[in-house]
Formats: C-alpha cells, structure tokens, sequence
C-alpha cells in the first residue's frame, strides 16, 4: 500500500510478514484504545522567526500516553500506515488540536502534520470544515503540514486538497523538503505558502559545503515561488546563524525548543 498503486511487493521470508502484520495490529488495538481513553496527546514545539527571534507558531506533535510512558510516533506511525489507520490518527489529532486552540489563547497558531492517508481521505477536508464551524477557532491560527514524498502520488488531486484547506483560511506548507525524487518540481506546482527544509540538510549545516549549497538552491527556488522557507532540526547556535546568513525566514529545533506538553509552555 505503501508503495503506491499498481506495485506488488515479493515477500522472501514470511516470518518478517507475519511480525509485521502482528505489530501493525497491536498498533492499531492500542490506538483504538488510546481513542476512547483519550490517551492521545499533543505536544508543541516552537517555530521561531529568526530575524525577531520571537515564536510565530508551534507545530503541534503527537503523543501516546501507554502504561505512564509517553511513546513519540515513529515508533508507531509506521505500524499505522501498514495498516490504514493514519486518517484515524490525524483526525484525533485535529480534534483535540481545535480544543488546544480553543482553550489555550497564548496558542495563537499551530501547525499540524497530515498523513498521505489523512490527506487524500475524501472526508478530511468536510471534517475541519465542521470543526471550523463548530468552534469559534479562526482558520487562520492553523497551518497544515504535509511530507513532500506524500504529494507525489496525484498531483491533481493533491493540488485541489491544498487549495480548499487554503480557501478555508488555513496555511499550508510542505513538510521534511528535499529528500522525494523531482523535489523542484513539485514545489513549483504545490500552492503551499511555505517549504520546510528537512532536519537532514540542517543537522550537519555548518560542516557541510554541501549541505550549505543544497540549503541556499532551496532558498532560492522558495524565494523565486514566494514561499517562505522553514529549517527544522537547528540544534545550534551557529546553524542558526548560518540560516540567517543564507536568508531563511523561521527555525525550528531542540537549540530553540524541545516539543513538551502544553501545560508547560502555557499557563
Ligand atoms: P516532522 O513533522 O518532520 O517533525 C519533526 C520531528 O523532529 C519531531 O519528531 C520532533 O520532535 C523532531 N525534532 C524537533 N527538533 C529536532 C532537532 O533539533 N533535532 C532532531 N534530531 N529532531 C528534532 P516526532 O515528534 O517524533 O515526530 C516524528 C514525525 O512523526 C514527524 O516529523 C511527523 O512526520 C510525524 N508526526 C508527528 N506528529 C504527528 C501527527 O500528529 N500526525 C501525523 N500525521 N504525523 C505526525
Ligand atoms: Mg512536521
Ligand atoms: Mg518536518
Ligand atoms: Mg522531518
């Protein structure tokens, strides 16, 4: 499923099927559960404007509280996606991002990660409508982020979904940038307001001449389509300067926040 329509995938050991099948359906039993526990939750990490240095939003991260742990979802995103149950994941996480947002004012605007599934499930977009509706939460406090290697199967169709969360108010931008295959060319046909570089061109920036060089093409391109650049992953000060230098609007990374719960970040 994962590979995309007409693609067929030749097991050679059937034992790892069978353990990927268990894990994916032990994953899909707790996320139920964690539903109707409300034992989903959302932490927030900051997005920092560099030239200002103040917060312009958070991007909203999910959580699964499972026996007093808290486990991070690339432990179970994965599993979910084998199983088709990522639209059920973003959904929850969408409603319980309006109630963060309805309860928490210092929260003036968060993003929020969409899934390939959540995203092209024909009731996502009717679904924030109504939660729109419903609360008195504006649109705009809301951006959505979807992986670029998720845009990549339909272009048509991913263009439509962009424009109508778009034409609700809400802001759009490409997440984990560069590492899909016509990277550019994708990027000058998504209507999306920003790019989010990915964490793996920042992690190494200010060593990497080419990094450096890839990061300022992206910047470039951005620019050149008047969309806003994102770095994810700045772990340091000198990353952050070096992003300066290059021109990057906002900055994201443990150097200026790690992601923690909201009753820590706003009280
Ligand atoms: P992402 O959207 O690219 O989010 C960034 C990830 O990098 C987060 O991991 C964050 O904790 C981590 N991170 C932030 N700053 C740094 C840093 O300076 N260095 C390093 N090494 N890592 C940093 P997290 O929370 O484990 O999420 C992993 C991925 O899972 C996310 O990547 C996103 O694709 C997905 N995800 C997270 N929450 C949701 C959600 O609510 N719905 C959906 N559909 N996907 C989600
Ligand atoms: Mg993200
Ligand atoms: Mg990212
Ligand atoms: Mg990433």
């Amino acid at each position: 499923k994962q590979e995309g329509r007409n693609h067929s995938h030749i097991y050679q050991d059937s034992d790892s099927v069978s353990t990927e099948l268990k894990a994916s359906l032990e994953w899909t039993r707790r996320l139920h559960q964690a539903v109707a526990n409300d034992n989903l939750t959302l932490f927030f990490q900051p997005i920092v404007k560099i030239d200002t240095g103040e917060i312009a939003y958070y991007e909203a991260l999910v959580r699964l509280k499972l026996d007093n742990k808290i486990i991070s979802p690339a432990e179970f995103i994965p599993a979910l996606e084998r199983a088709g149950d990522m639209d059920l994941l973003d959904k929850q996480v969408i409603r319980k991002a309006f109630e963060y947002l309805n309860n928490f004012k210092q929260l003036n605007k968060i993003s929020i990660n969409l899934s390939a599934q959540g995203f092209s499930d024909k009731r996502m977009v009717p679904y924030i409508q109504s939660l729109l509706e419903k609360t008195s939460v504006s649109a705009s406090r809301i951006v959505f982020e979807l992986t670029e290697s998720a845009s990549l199967s339909n272009l048509t169709e991913t263009q439509d979904i962009i424009l109508k969360l778009r034409s609700l108010g809400c802001g759009f931008s490409i997440d984990d940038f560069g590492t899909g295959f016509s990277t550019f060319n994708y990027l000058k046909q998504l209507p999306a307001e920003s790019v989010k570089i990915d964490g793996s061109f920042i992690v190494e920036l200010i060593n990497s001449k080419v990094d450096q060089a890839l990061v300022k093409a992206i910047y470039d391109v951005a620019k050149t389509l008047n969309k806003e650049t994102i770095a994810e992953f700045v772990e340091n000060k000198e990353t952050l300067n070096m992003l300066s230098q290059i021109g990057i609007t906002y900055a994201q990374g443990y150097y200026l926040g790690k992601p923690a719960p909201a009753d820590e970040l706003f009280y």
